[in-house]
């Protein structure tokens, strides 16, 4: 493709989006590349309700997300779904590619989130989409009235166990310490939810089956002691969801003179720009104290404000 954007947005989460938005009504000729669905992590969120503003009974992340693609299109938004493997960052002219097309502009907003941490136990992918699921909007329905765990103690083990009480008999929430790191707010709605109990100071260390998610150990870390947890003998199976943390998408931006830390996320200053002039990062990609819907959307607002100050100043 020979057309120079002056702005490609590689990712079409709350950031991606709102850099696409703020880039549009700036009349900057914008492509905003997707690899999947539209959302990033808020995709398969069931509930936001802390998103200012956000007072609509039943807002889910789909929907929420359905009315920022719009806006964003609205302004003339250029769209491609496509999966970026390489990038040039450097240079006046940046340039992303993938197995069928090039794509170039004079700046790039990276937004490309996220995705959940691995439970990091033994048997973990082999019962993946077999009892393993990282997903509870995608797949609570699968255990209508079975017995699920949840593993972890932050905002999304927590509100994701409790979304799946509306479907599992019972969810039981492991979390590694004996204190949550849910916000309040969030746990005193959780200890309010009789189907929601917990193991706390204990770790998953095998899952097990035979073709299907049926056995787990777990390890208490202060007693040492191991557990064996076998599937209700009618049930045959139970569920294990994984909410500890995620890992950056910025495999494809090593070696390529992009300033990373030692987890993958990208530092930028308090405009969003990364050590490369002309490119930036918007969103849970960053290195950041707070990963919020709100906090990624701002990030793109300032993020494409500043492409377009950098292309003026070019
Ligand atoms: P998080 O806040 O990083 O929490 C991860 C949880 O997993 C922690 O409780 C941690 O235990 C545990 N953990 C980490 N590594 C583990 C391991 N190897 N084995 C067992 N447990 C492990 O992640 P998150 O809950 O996904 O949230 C990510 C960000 O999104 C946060 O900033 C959060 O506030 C935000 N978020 C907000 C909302 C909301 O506001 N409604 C909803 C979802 C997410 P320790 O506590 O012992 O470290």
């Amino acid at each position: 493709m020979d057309k120079i954007y002056d702005v490609i947005i590689l990712g079409a989460g709350p950031a991606g989006l709102a850099a696409g938005l703020y880039a549009g009504r700036a009349r900057l000729s914008t492509l905003l590349i997707e690899k999947g669905k539209d959302g990033g992590q808020i995709a398969i969120t069931d509930e936001i309700e802390n998103y200012p503003g956000q007072i609509v009974e039943g807002e889910s992340g789909p929907s929420l997300i359905e009315r920022m693609t719009q806006q964003c299109e609205k302004f003339g938004v250029e769209r491609v779904n496509d999966v970026i493997n390489d990038v040039v960052l450097e240079g006046d002219v940046k340039k992303v590619m993938s197995a069928k097309a090039e794509y170039q502009a004079k700046t790039i907003i990276i937004a490309t989130g996220a995705f959940a941490r691995p439970i990091g136990c033994k048997g973990e992918k082999e019962f993946r989409g077999k009892g393993v699921s990282y997903c509870a909007t995608c797949d609570a329905n699968f255990f209508e009235d079975f017995e699920v765990y949840v593993v972890g103690g932050g905002d999304s083990a927590v509100e994701e166990a409790m979304y799946l009480t509306k479907f599992a008999r019972k969810v039981t929430v492991i979390h590694r310490r004996d204190e949550l790191r849910a916000a309040k707010s969030i746990q005193e709605r959780a200890f309010k939810n009789e189907k929601l109990h917990f193991m706390w100071d204990t770790v998953v260390e095998e899952l097990g089956g035979d073709g299907i998610l049926s056995e787990m150990t777990v390890k208490n870390v202060k007693t040492g002691e191991l557990t064996k947890i076998v599937a209700d003998e009618d049930d045959g199976m139970f569920g294990v969801f994984g909410f500890i943390g995620t890992i950056p998408n910025s495999k494809i931006y090593e070696g390529k003179g992009l300033e990373m830390d030692e987890r993958g996320y990208i530092p930028t200053d308090a405009d969003m720009h990364t050590n490369i002039p002309g490119v930036f990062a918007a969103g849970d990609i960053r290195v950041k104290s707070l990963r919020q819907v709100v906090t990624a959307a701002a990030d793109g607002a300032i993020a494409a404000t500043q492409c377009e100050k950098y292309i003026n100043e070019q």
